[in-house]
This record gives C-alpha cells, structure tokens and sequence, in this order.
C-alpha cells in the first residue's frame, strides 16, 4: 500500500496521489551553449526510463538557456536555485516545470514570497525540505537529527502555507541511511505532500547503491516515497540505471524492464563476461520490452544456470554460443560476440 499523497503536478507529469514513482536525475554539468548536445542527452535519459532532470541555475544566463532548453524539450526540467530569486522567477517565465528553492538562503522573506506567488500564479510547484548537512543555524546542534530536518521543512511549508500554497514536493536527505529513513517515516506520518527520496552525498557507485537501496528500499516497500534520485558520483545515466533497477526489483517499475544476469567468471570461463556486460548494459534500459538477458562465462554451466533467459551469451572454446531458454540457437567466433548478440536481441524486440 502506498501512502497517500496529494497530487502535484509538474510539467507533463504528476506526481504523487495514485501515480507511479518518478525517476530523477541532476545534470552533472554546467550548462554550455550546445543546446543540441543537451537535447540529446535528454532523450537519451528519458528513454532510459527518466522522467524528471534538475538542473543548477546558479545565474541569470543559466535560466535563460534552460528555459530555452525546456521549451525545446519534452521531459519536464526542475531549476535548482539558491541565494538569488531573481533566477527562480525568470525561471518560471519560459516555464520551467519546477523549482527547487530553500527559503533559508533566499534572504528577507518579501522575496520568498514573490517566488511562491509567481508560483501560485503560474501554476508551478516548489520542493522544499531539509539537507541534514545544511540546517537552519538554531538546529544544528539538535540531538535529534531526523526530527530537526522534519522541524526545517515545516518552517520552510509554514511559508508556503501562509501564502495558500499548497503545491509543494518535500525533501529530507542524508548521508546517513538511519537518519534519511527516519526524518522521512516522520514527515510521512504528518504531512501529504510528495516525498522526493535521496541520500545525499551517497558517494561512488558501490556505496551509493548499498546505501540508497537500504534507505529507499525500506521507506518505498513501506508506501513512502513519490520520486526517487540515486545520487552517485557518476554519470546522471548510472543514476537513472540504480532507479530503474531499485524500482523493478521493489516490484514498482511501470516500463518494461530488461533482467540482466551474468555470471563472475571463473577458471572455466572462456568469455570475458565483466567486459561484454559493461559493454551492452546501458543500452539495455532503451529496451521497450520485458526481457531476461543472459553473459555467462562458459558452456558448463551458463545455458543451463540461465535457462530462464530469453537470450544468453556464453563461450565455447573459441567461439561463443547464444541461447534461448537453455538450448543453444547460434555459434560464432568471439570476436563476433557483440555483432551476432545485437542481430539475435533485435528478434526479440
Ligand atoms: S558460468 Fe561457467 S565461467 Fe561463469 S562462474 Fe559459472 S562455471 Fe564459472
């Protein structure tokens, strides 16, 4: 059972209430003046399964060139802004979709308050929340962590709140998992606003994902949580790939989704798996159907271990064979590998 939100919508999409999970990532970059690079690498995310991309506007000329960018694009995109609210509301002239703010470093409130009217007007959600590492000043020293960010973000809604707006996504992120679960069960027991779910600063792949699964795992098995980001130190495709999996085997992906299983290799392999998995992996999140893929390191045991794939690769000698649900469909030399994969996956698509 999912918790109950309320509906927030954002751009095309909508978030919350009964809808699925949203996957978001963050542009790793400065934004440059090759629109086009970035058009493509839009679509690129969003066929991968993404449905949400924030990006840094640190400065007027950043809003300018996503605005356009937004306007050019299909995929909602969320401005990230702090210090300057000039930017959120020149943000929201194009518009974009949504608008992350911290009304802590915007300064007098008069200006919160004509970001959250502009807002209002144009229909615009906010998120706000808390950072464990960047509380109010009044609660850093707080024992409680979980329960002090929880404080933070309601005096970040109080604001909103008192202006009727009511159209705000909430965050509450840590590095620290028990923390982020905890701040999060609490926000949820009060409060309906959609969660957007994170550990912050979760590190490179390894520790991310250990981190991010037991955090978000826990807290969407128990109904929590409406958007979801897998923040890795790595590219925003790896980030989208840890959502996509995270939600399949969660049971709440709502694209068809590609099982990928491949063995370690051992003293019997003739394949270098790692190699080939790398290699095919990414592309495999473009792929519009339910699928279990196979990279096995031997003929021994990788047809039979991965008779429950649709299609498996494995060596044989010098060569490797290709499989479907365990029996053996085609034979070529390694070197072939990727070639002859690709033409026999295509017959599945
Ligand atoms: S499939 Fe073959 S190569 Fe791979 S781990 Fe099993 S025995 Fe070793």
């Amino acid at each position: 059972m999912r918790r109950k939100s309320r509906p927030v919508k954002v751009g095309s999409l909508t978030m919350g209430g009964d809808n699925p999970v949203v996957i978001q990532t963050m542009w790793d970059k400065a934004l440059t003046p090759d629109l086009e690079e970035e058009k493509k690498a839009l679509s690129r995310m969003a066929a991968m399964g993404c449905s949400l991309v924030r990006f840094a506007a640190p400065n007027q000329k950043s809003a300018e060139h996503l605005g356009r960018l937004a306007q050019e694009t299909d995929i909602p995109l969320v401005a990230d802004i702090h210090f300057d609210y000039r930017i959120a509301l020149r943000c929201m002239d194009f518009p974009i979709a949504k608008i992350r703010i911290n009304p802590g470093n915007i300064g007098e409130a008069w200006k919160t308050e004509e970001v959250i009217r502009k807002a209002a007007d144009k229909g615009i959600p906010l998120r706000v929340g808390a950072n464990e590492g960047s509380l109010p000043k009044e609660l850093r020293g707080a024992e409680n962590r979980a329960a002090a960010m929880v404080q933070a973000a309601e005096e970040q809604l109080d604001i909103l709140e008192k202006l009727n707006f009511d159209q705000a996504v909430v965050s509450l992120k840590s590095s620290n998992v028990e923390i982020c679960r905890t701040a999060n069960r609490l926000f949820a027991e009060k409060y309906d606003y959609p969660l957007h779910l994170g550990v912050t600063e979760a590190g490179p792949l390894i520790p991310s994902l250990v981190k991010s699964t037991l955090a978000l795992g826990d807290l969407l098995r128990e109904g929590i949580g409406d958007t979801i980001r897998i923040s890795i130190s790595d590219s925003p495709y790896k980030e989208i790939m840890a959502c996509r999996e995270l939600l399949a085997n969660l049971g709440l992906g709502t694209v068809p989704h590609v099982n990928l299983v491949s063995c370690p290799k051992c003293g019997r392999t003739t394949f270098d798996t790692h190699k080939f998995a790398e290699e095919i992996e990414t592309s495999l999140y473009s792929i519009d159907k339910n699928l279990t893929i196979a990279v096995m390191g031997c003929v021994v045991n990788g047809p039979g271990e991965a008779q429950h794939a649709d299609l498996g690769i494995t060596g044989m000698g010098d060569q490797i064979a290709l499989f479907h649900k365990g029996e053996i469909i085609r034979r070529a030399p390694l070197c072939q590998a990727n070639e002859v994969f690709w033409e026999e996956l295509e017959k599945l698509r």
